[in-house]
Order: C-alpha cells, then sequence, then structure tokens
C-alpha cells in the first residue's frame, strides 16, 4: 500500500531476521527519517528554540487525592540551547483564586529558581543542571525529542509496530538523561514523533506525552498541540504553541536583569540536630528531614514520617534521655515522601495517627501486615494529650494532618512554607498562603512552626508578614493574568 513508506516495509520484512542483524539499520533509518521531517541540517544545527504555550494543568501530584484536582491556567515561555545546554523557563499561573509566576533558569552545572512573585532568583542547593532541572519541559517539546534522539542515536532501539488511530508507527526507544528511556511512537508515513512513553514499572506508572498538528516554522518541524497523560488520568492539555527557531537573545537565555538574590541557606548537616523549641517539644533533624517530638506526661507523641524516623528517635532519646514510649505518630499527609517511615513508627510502638482520606495509602506502606487497632483516622480534628491533630484542606493537599503542640504554641507543617534560610521572613508561595487560610480560623495562639524539611524553627508572626506580602504581590497590575 502506498500510505506506508518504504522503511515500514523493510522493518517488517526484518522482524523475522535475528535481532542482531538488524538493528542498527532499522534504527538509522526510523531516525533519519524522524530528522528529515523535524527539518534535516536545521534541526541537528539548532541553535536555540523558543516556545510559547497556553495550557490547563490539574496537578494531581504523588499520590491519589480525593476529590476533584482544581484546573490552573499557565502561560509559559521557554527557551532552550540544545547543544549548550542551557535553558530558562518561565510561566504564570492562575488560579481559581490565586496567582503567582515562577520559572528556572539552568546550564550544565548549574540551576537558579526564578521568583516573579517577589523579583528574586535563587540557586539550587540540591539537584542542579539543564537535565535535572528543565527535563520535565524538554520532553514536552517533540522538536527536542527528536533532537535529543539524533545525539543519542547509538543508545536507539526499534521496539515494533504500533497501530495507533488507524495508522501504523514504529516505536524506537532512546536513553535520556534521569530518566528512564523514552519510547517514542514514530508515524510510518510522516517520520512524525506522535507519542512519547516514560514507563515506571516499580510504580505502575506510564506517563504519555502526545502531539498533534504538526506544523514547519523556519523549516523546523513542532506539534502545536500537546497532552500529557499519567496513566489514564489527564495532567497536561496544551492549547496552543508557538515556536521561534534560532532567534534566542542574550537577555532571554540569562537570569533576568530586574531579579536579585538575598537568600543564603544553612548547611544541611548529616549528623543530627536535637532543638529544643520549648519545654517538652524537640525538633530533630537529620540530612534535611526532620521529625518532632512532644513529651505528653507519660508517653510522647512523634510526628514527620519522612525517612530516617528511627534514626532521629535515637537522636533524641540520646540527647535527652527521654525513653518513654511513643505512642501516637502524626501522618502529616499522603505524599509519598511523607509516608517512607510508617514502617519505623509502627515498629517503634505508636499507634499511626493520619487524615482518614490517606490511610488506605498508609496502610499500603506495612508490607509485613498490621494490627487493625493501631491507626486513628481522624476526620476533623482529635486531642492526643499535649497536641491536637486538626485535618485541614490547603493547596498542597485535600486533607493535611497539623500537629499542634499547646504549650509550646507550636505547628508542625510539611510542603507550605519556610525553608532553611537565614533572612527572615522567609518568602511565602501559594502554598503557604493556603496553609495561613486554613490554620488562622482554627487558631490564634501559634508562636512556632517546625518543619518537615528542615531544622530552622521559623516564627508564625514572621509567616503572617510573609503571607501579607505575598497577598499584595499577587495581582500586581503589571502582571499580564491579573489585568
Ligand atoms: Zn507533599
Amino acid at each position: 500500500m502506498k500510505i506506508f513508506s518504504s522503511v515500514a516495509v523493510i522493518a517488517s520484512l526484518f522482524l523475522s531476521m535475528p535481532d542482531t542483524a538488524i538493528a542498527d539499520n532499522t534504527e538509522d533509518m526510523i531516525i533519519d527519517k524522524v530528522v528529515k521531517a523535524y527539518g534535516g541540517s536545521k534541526l541537528t544545527k539548532l541553535k536555540s528554540i523558543s516556545v510559547e504555550s497556553e495550557y490547563f494543568q490539574r496537578s494531581p501530584g504523588q499520590g491519589y487525592s480525593p476529590g476533584v484536582d482544581e484546573l490552573k491556567f499557565y502561560k509559559r515561555e521557554s527557551h532552550f540551547n540544545p547543544a549548550e545546554q542551557v535553558g530558562k523557563t518561565k510561566f504564570e499561573m492562575l488560579g481559581l483564586d490565586h496567582f503567582y509566576s515562577m520559572g528556572n533558569f539552568a546550564s550544565k552545572n548549574k540551576s537558579v529558581r526564578l521568583d516573579y512573585v517577589h523579583d528574586q532568583y535563587n540557586y539550587d542547593d540540591g539537584e542542579t543542571g539543564y537535565y535535572q532541572i528543565l527535563g520535565g519541559y524538554l520532553r514536552g517539546i517533540d522538536t527536542i525529542l527528536a533532537y535529543e534522539l539524533n545525539s543519542r542515536r547509538s543508545t536507539a532501539e526499534y521496539r515494533g509496530k504500533e497501530n495507533y488511530r488507524g495508522k501504523s508507527n514504529s516505536i524506537i526507544s532512546y536513553e535520556f538523561p534521569f530518566s528512564p528511556p523514552l519510547f517514542l511512537t514514530i508515524d510510518d508515513e510522516t517520520g512524525y514523533i506522535i507519542k512519547m512513553e516514560r514507563r515506571f514499572e516499580e510504580r505502575d506508572l506510564t506517563v504519555r506525552y502526545l502531539f498533534d498538528n504538526h506544523k514547519k516554522t523556519n523549516g523546523v518541524l513542532f506539534a502545536q498541540n500537546y497532552t500529557l497523560f499519567q496513566n489514564n488520568h489527564l495532567d497536561t492539555m496544551v492549547m496552543k504553541r508557538s515556536v521561534k527557531i534560532n532567534r534566542v537573545s542574550k537577555k532571554e537565555l540569562a537570569i533576568d536583569e530586574f531579579l536579585s538574590s538575598d537568600w543564603d541557606y544553612l548547611e544541611s548537616l548529616s549528623e543530627p540536630t536535637v532543638a529544643l523549641v520549648s519545654p517538652g517539644y524537640h525538633h530533630v533533624t537529620i540530612s534535611g528531614n526532620s521529625s518532632s517530638f512532644v513529651d505528653s506526661g507519660d508517653y510522647l507523641i512523634s510526628v514527620g514520617s519522612n525517612a530516617g524516623l528511627k534514626a532521629r528517635h535515637e537522636a533524641y532519646v540520646s540527647s535527652t534521655n527521654n525513653t518513654k514510649p511513643i505512642k501516637y505518630h502524626v501522618i502529616t499527609h499522603h505524599h509519598n515522601d511523607h509516608l517512607d517511615s510508617v514502617q519505623d513508627a509502627y515498629d517503634l510502638g505508636a499507634t499511626i495517627v493520619a487524615p482518614s482520606s490517606a490511610m488506605a495509602t498508609v496502610k499500603a506502606r506495612l508490607v509485613n501486615g498490621y494490627d487493625e487497632n493501631r491507626f486513628l483516622s481522624v476526620d476533623q480534628s482529635v486531642d492526643l494529650g499535649a497536641a491536637n491533630m486538626y485535618v485541614i484542606s490547603t493547596y498542597h493537599t485535600n486533607e493535611f494532618g497539623l500537629l499542634y503542640a499547646k504549650d509550646a504554641k507550636t505547628i508542625f507543617e510539611a510542603d507550605h512554607y519556610g525553608a532553611d534560610a537565614i533572612q527572615v521572613p522567609v518568602r511565602a508561595f501559594f502554598t503557604g498562603y493556603s496553609l495561613f487560610q486554613a490554620v488562622e480560623p482554627l487558631n490564634s495562639d501559634i508562636e512556632n512552626i517546625a518543619r518537615a524539611h528542615g531544622r530552622k524553627i521559623l516564627k508564625w508572626s514572621d509567616f503572617a508578614i510573609a503571607v501579607e506580602d505575598y497577598k499584595n504581590l499577587m495581582c500586581k497590575t503589571t502582571r499580564q493574568l491579573c489585568s
């Protein structure tokens, strides 16, 4: 049939032959076809690509969250120089009642967070570099996928045929830095990339990137529509995308001149730190992961289930000589990294206290079985003795377990606000704003904030100032989306 290209015919003839004999040839033929479709030497010698898009995103996060995810509207502008491995991406986001604007700049070995709400930038202290920081955006652009496929063709593997939407396609995989291999579905007739998949087998997760309505600009091909699915869940839907080739200016590929930097961080320590926040309240941190321990008379209450609870409890005992049993361990929320120590808490003998919607996810972490009487599901609030646990709703998660230690007047929070920064007040973003909105009506007698991701104890009064600043900045008239 005429619609099948010679590549497809030859590839299918090869299917009955030994793998090694055909490998090089089939992959190279498919890759050459993709390169030709995407612009030939205009693609392989690409100096820069700029992408503007408008899209909706649900951001379902790391795990099941009950209720409907809020749809947010984004405008994003990105610039990449793939040969030099330099890139910048900035976006404006409008939610139902909040706004923010941020970005990232990365080169081979450094990266910076761009904060267009406060007009600040700060260096990332953890993962850095082009592929680590910008990988998520790079993989959503089929032109970049074609460019990288060509430069990594030695890692490519032909994976067979796929009939997709009534057309014959070839599947080819290749290695991409800091990612599982990328599986491309290539239209046999046109050489267009119509789909890309990343398969995370251990998490039962396939992330699908769909590309449609391809168009050429300056001789280089790109898809105008792009949709991202996590398994069967719609994550991102790009309505409109436009691309410019080799037009990027020096300014666009640099940290914006109007941003300034004022953040310095406390050093992350692998040795435990045990801080006395208030009599009876200790905050223990090892390598940036923290738990708090609250003395409640005959027993302890613990909170904070990032990896390493057992080691943090040991550090607490050796520092305080307090060997009271942990009666309750409070789970903040269902996100993966905050459940890594569920087994530790269970093994330490604690009753696991969690928002009811998170309980099934919590139990799934106890792979060796459990006693049904060792769980306490909370819908609104519970009095645990020296501390209460409130279930609140925020932009980060629908049900969040907030511990409030009564005498210490201290809350324990995760993922909403704060950093181990030296400057005060630490700036707030939309998640901090939503935490403040949820907590303030519940309790007005709070002095300190202890955090799951750090050792610095923040002041509630500084948090209030930071939230007020954020509110004032949220819709400056210069912001395109708010006008
Ligand atoms: Zn989280």
